[in-house]
């Protein structure tokens, strides 16, 4: 621990408001899922389809998950040369020895038949010439593996499908755009949600229980591949409830996002094409790093180069990739006026997934009885310090549907709304993005995080006291005071709650 006591506490991340009404009348359910991404979407199908009633509490339109613009795939172990065994150890390689191995048994497991699943429910995967799945190979894969569809557009197809099925579906009643402000609790159990509503009215929700699938919080820090809501949301209200939040210090950023001035900056470049052969490029015009390395020593040895020679960016190489292979980065290529046959597409690291989240089980359970976590908005210790390349989509299937199942099954909610305390989720400002990429990226020094437990946004402070609690280089990161992974921590898992300091546990 840092030892920087007061200081290093976890603050509540809420502005309490103006107790405003809610709507006379809640809405009942036996499942609320907030989030319409995949983790959210698949969850609220699983429990309707188990007979339960689902009210799914979204704030955006879909194009504002990081669902739909996942590029890569799913990985499920389907080869015949291939074993969840296999595809377990290379899930726990990559997390550098702080793996959740009941977690990463379940993924391996059970991601090759959700696979198979989201094909009944109508999702359509690229097939090769005989009609089997085409499996593509990405960095840290010791087999092929990836399971896509039209090719870099698999997130936009799946959750496209799993949304058009949650439209229609009879026991599902979606709430769009709505954004869950406020848990409910009684008794000491998760009983339900306020959500503000298009013309902001506040409409209370009572179920059996909540799941959050708000995604994750990479919108946090000034360089990211996330659409800019990915702010931790849901990390944010469990938080406020009483549940535990876990491993916020692991912060994933990735290898290629385009280096850009304006809009497209961060556009990420999928780890596929290098494993399709595109290399990565110093300023020399030298290879520097193993491509099919894990990321996070693909984007620490881009940071190094960038460090040594003062450049913004590499460049990567993708001249001999077909890219009919990947027509919507072909195509958004075009659309900034980048020609990849021609010269190296400038790329640097950027934030992009957050292996940490809410603290919780196999079965999506957060501390707080009645609240569950799934995607990237939960952390079951499954990615460990660094999570393996399409691994996240795979862990939205699996572990939605062990969430659903078992949240259809909790108490019924109580026949009246608990009093709401009139909270605010606070957005983040320019400056707080600015001061995590800065003291919180991938590499670190005390002085910096000590600075950024005085941002103005409580998120952002809760982050500084987990990133200053674990005193060792692990992953994605590299603290610049002790740059070796201390075996002390290994399978230590940083948990924070509010106004608590963060203290570590073994997870097995
Ligand atoms: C560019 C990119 C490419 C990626 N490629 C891959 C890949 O190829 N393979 C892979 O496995 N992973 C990939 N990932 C990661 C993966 O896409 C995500 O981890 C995963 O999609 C997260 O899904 P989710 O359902 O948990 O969250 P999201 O898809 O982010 O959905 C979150 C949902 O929560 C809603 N929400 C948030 N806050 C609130 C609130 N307060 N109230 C109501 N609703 C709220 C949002 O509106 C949204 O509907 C990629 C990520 C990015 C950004």
């Amino acid at each position: 621990m840092d030892g920087s006591g007061e200081a290093a506490r976890a603050p509540v991340p809420y502005r309490r408001s103006a107790m405003e009404p809610l709507e006379p009348e809640p809405l009942r359910a036996d499942v609320a899922v907030v989030g319409a991404g995949a983790a959210g979407l698949y969850a609220a199908l699983t429990a309707a389809d188990e007979g339960a009633r689902v009210a799914l509490v979204s704030r955006s339109p879909l194009a504002q998950t990081a669902s739909f613009w996942a590029q890569g795939g799913i990985a499920a172990a389907l080869a015949e040369d291939d074993a969840p065994e296999l595809h377990a150890a290379d899930t726990v390689a990559a997390a550098r020895d702080a793996a959740r191995e009941s977690a990463v048994r379940v993924l391996c497991e059970e991601s090759p038949g959700r696979v198979r699943d989201l094909e009944r429910l109508g999702v359509r995967f690229d097939a090769d010439r005989r009609g089997n799945l085409a499996l593509g190979l990405e960095g840290g894969h010791s087999r092929r593996r990836i399971v896509h569809a039209g090719g870099a557009a698999t997130g936009r197809r799946i959750t496209r499908e799993l949304s058009a099925l949650a439209a229609v579906h009879g026991r599902i009643e979606v709430l769009e755009p709505a954004a869950a402000e406020e848990l409910l609790c009684q008794e000491g159990r998760c009983v339900g949600l306020v959500a503000r509503r298009r013309g902001g009215e506040r409409q209370a929700v009572l179920a059996r229980a909540v799941i959050l699938a708000t995604g994750g919080m990479a919108a946090l820090w000034e360089r990211t591949t996330n659409p800019r809501g990915a702010v931790g949301a849901g990390l944010s209200l469990a938080v406020a409830a009483g549940a535990e939040l876990a491993d916020l210090e692991f912060m994933q950023f990735h290898p290629t996002a385009l280096r850009l001035d304006g809009p497209h900056d961060g556009f990420l470049i999928t780890e596929a094409v290098r494993g399709e052969g595109a290399t990565l490029l110093n300023a020399d015009g030298d290879r520097f790093v193993d491509e099919l390395a894990p990321r996070d020593q693909v984007a620490l040895a881009i940071d190094d180069e960038l460090a040594r020679t003062g450049k913004r960016a590499v460049g990567l190489d993708m001249s001999m990739v077909d890219l009919e292979r990947f027509p919507n980065i072909a195509a958004a290529l075009g659309e900034i006026g980048l020609d990849p046959g021609r010269e190296p597409l400038p790329v640097a690291p950027a934030a992009h997934y957050t292996m940490g989240g809410v603290a919780s089980g196999l079965e999506g359970r957060s501390s707080l009885p009645g609240l569950y976590a799934v995607g990237e908005s939960a952390c079951t210790g499954l990615h460990g310090a660094n999570r393996l390349a399409s691994n996240s989509l795979a862990e939205c299937f699996v572990f939605g549907r062990r969430a659903a199942l078992a949240a259809a099954a909790d108490p019924p909610p109580p026949r009246d709304a608990p009093s709401a305390a009139g909270r605010e989720l606070e957005a983040p400002g320019e400056p707080t993005r600015a001061a995590l990429w800065r003291h919180a990226g991938l590499r670190r020094d005390p002085d910096g995080l000590r600075e950024l437990l005085a941002d103005p946004h409580p998120l952002a402070r809760v982050i500084a006291a987990t990133c200053l609690a674990r005193e060792e280089s692990r992953g994605a990161h590299q603290r610049t005071d002790a740059p070796e992974t201390d075996p002390a921590l290994d399978g230590m898992h940083t948990l924070v709650g509010a106004g608590a300091e963060p203290r570590f546990e073994r997870w097995t």
